[in-house]
């Protein structure tokens, strides 16, 4: 798995999706530059996200607000005193670590220890192996287990009672163990804001100190009225929006799983109070039906519902994706009560309400949001398409399966050769399709090598031109996941694909 999460990577940066931000000078950590085919790829998801949350929503209206904004709105939402990550330092080795991640990292040691002893009994005992016998009985594997389950349990109650001690207490134990770090001179806990600030205007007129958002919620919340009001929105009504967020992590890692500038499509939708948690539901399965429409299958995503919650949430779930490592979170869904709207009345001094004909009465919504991160999502899909098939003389076909919709070229025109004006001809068919969807011509190498080519950023089709072109007005069309071929008319071509690459 490890394997395949490395090949996806390189993948990204040879094709030209995803490069290391500021490479030349040795990469910026957690940052990352979207190439060529990246950022078509990118743009066709934020498209997908866009049109099937605002338009076909009736209810629902996009906005795109600034990245700066005032800083009191940070305070009102929290994230002055409470958007923290708990972080600990080896002394020695002067490595960085959270000190939760560090934990679940020895939980997973544990799981990777039961899995061994569980797949080298499987190995022995062939078809007679009954895995959850053993697993009951094997007095290793019982042990592995209680352990466990104890930290578990221990970790659980430290981030509950938000005991920093405890967290470090269960690092020093684990780390005896078996360490991680290799050392264990270890530093306090402490919590470290995950925000960035800059400073707003000069320092002679007194600078004012402003974050870069965490998140592009605060911007909907505090637009609510203007958008309410100017768009005559009655409630159950959503706002969405697409914008940059960063975020400071400590943990930077896999890849653009987690980012320190990265993208987020959010959609806060303002419901009647005592009907959120029934709007929370639609959204939960209209969110899973919209991940699902993309044909990995079903068995990829799963719902994780959150027992322990947020104090201004009264429903949250994560929609995981099976990652090269793991299920792992792409999209929160929460219903967030009327907190956020509360917290600017507040700290803004404004009402923030709404009056309701229906109820004769106005009231502070309450809000469900549908949050989800542009990387993550591009992560998603890349992980779920990448495909390494052996083709009959050994050779190996690497190609992404992306959904067509998604994919940053549509159509590839290829002519055979570039003699007998064949490479006029298909400059000619280019000239006319694109402006109803992305082609790329290529002329260069053999056909085989630039069908690969186009197999390696997931062009679902390729159309071929050759001599019989010019005799009868007819192409060959590739089809990328079956390599099947089949001779159409110049004249279907705009059609046919348009009808398979459109939602
Ligand atoms: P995590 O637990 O992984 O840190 P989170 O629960 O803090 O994520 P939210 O605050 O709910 O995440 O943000 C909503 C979405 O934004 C996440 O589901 C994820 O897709 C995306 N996201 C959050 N942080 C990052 C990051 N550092 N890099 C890339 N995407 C992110």
């Amino acid at each position: 798995q490890d394997d395949v999460f490395k090949k996806l990577v390189s993948h990204c940066k040879e094709y030209g999706f995803v490069f290391q931000s500021s490479e030349i000078y040795d990469g910026l950590s957690a940052v990352y530059d979207y190439g060529q085919m990246g950022v078509e790829l990118k743009n066709n998801i934020k498209k997908y996200w866009w049109d099937s949350m605002v338009l076909l929503h009736e209810n629902v209206v996009g906005i795109d607000s600034a990245i700066f904004m005032h800083p009191t709105i940070w305070k009102a939402s929290g994230h002055v005193d409470a958007f923290n990550d708990p972080l600990i330092d080896n002394k020695d080795s002067k490595k960085r670590y959270r000190a939760d991640v560090l934990i679940e990292d020895h939980l997973a040691k544990y799981d990777e220890k039961i899995g061994k002893e569980v797949q080298k009994a499987a190995k022995r005992f062939g078809d007679q192996f009954d895995e959850a016998m053993f697993r009951e009985t094997n007095p290793r594997v019982q042990e592995n287990l209680q352990k466990r389950d104890e930290i578990h349990a221990r970790f659980a109650k430290a981030l509950n009672d938000n005991n920093l001690e405890d967290l470090r207490q269960i690092i020093l134990d684990c780390e005896i163990v078996c360490p991680i770090s290799g050392t264990r001179n270890w530093t306090e806990v402490r919590q470290f804001n995950l925000m960035f600030s800059t400073e707003m205007g000069s320092t002679a007129d007194g600078a004012m100190k402003v974050y870069l958002r965490p998140e592009t919620a605060q911007g909907i919340f505090v637009n609510f009225l203007n958008v309410q009001k100017t768009g005559r929105m009655k409630i159950p009504f959503g706002i969405a929006q697409i914008g940059k967020a960063f975020r400071n992590e400590i943990v930077a890692r896999q890849f653009i799983f987690r980012m320190r500038e990265f993208e987020q499509m959010e959609m806060q939708f303002f419901v009647a109070p005592g009907e959120e948690l029934q709007w929370f539901e639609h959204w939960k399965q209209f969110r899973m039906k919209w991940h699902q429409a993309l044909g990995f299958g079903a068995e990829k995503y799963r719902f994780h519902d959150h027992d322990k919650l947020a104090h201004y949430a009264n429903a949250a779930t994560d929609v995981e994706f099976e990652m090269p490592f793991g299920f792992k979170e792409v999209e929160g869904i929460h219903s967030r009560t009327d907190f956020d709207l509360s917290q600017h009345e507040k700290y803004s001094g404004k009402k923030i309400q709404y009056f309701d004909p229906e109820q004769g009465k106005s009231y502070v919504p309450y809000v469900v949001e549908t949050s989800i991160g542009v990387d993550r999502m591009f992560l998603s899909i890349l992980a779920g398409s990448y495909h390494e098939e052996i083709l009959e003389r050994g050779e190996i076909r690497v190609l992404l399966k992306l959904p067509p919709t998604l994919a940053p070229v549509k159509l590839a025109i290829l002519p055979l050769v570039k003699k007998d004006g064949l490479a006029e001809k298909a400059r000619e068919i280019m000239d006319d399709l694109k402006f109803s969807f992305a082609c790329q011509y290529d002329e260069k190498d053999s056909i085989g090598k630039r069908y690969r080519r186009q197999d390696a950023i997931g062009t679902p089709f390729c159309a071929t031109i050759d001599h019989q072109t010019l005799e009868d007005n007819t192409v060959t069309i590739r089809y990328r996941d079956t390599m099947e071929q089949e001779r159409v008319s110049i004249d279907s071509l705009q059609q046919t694909i348009s009808e398979k690459t459109d939602m």
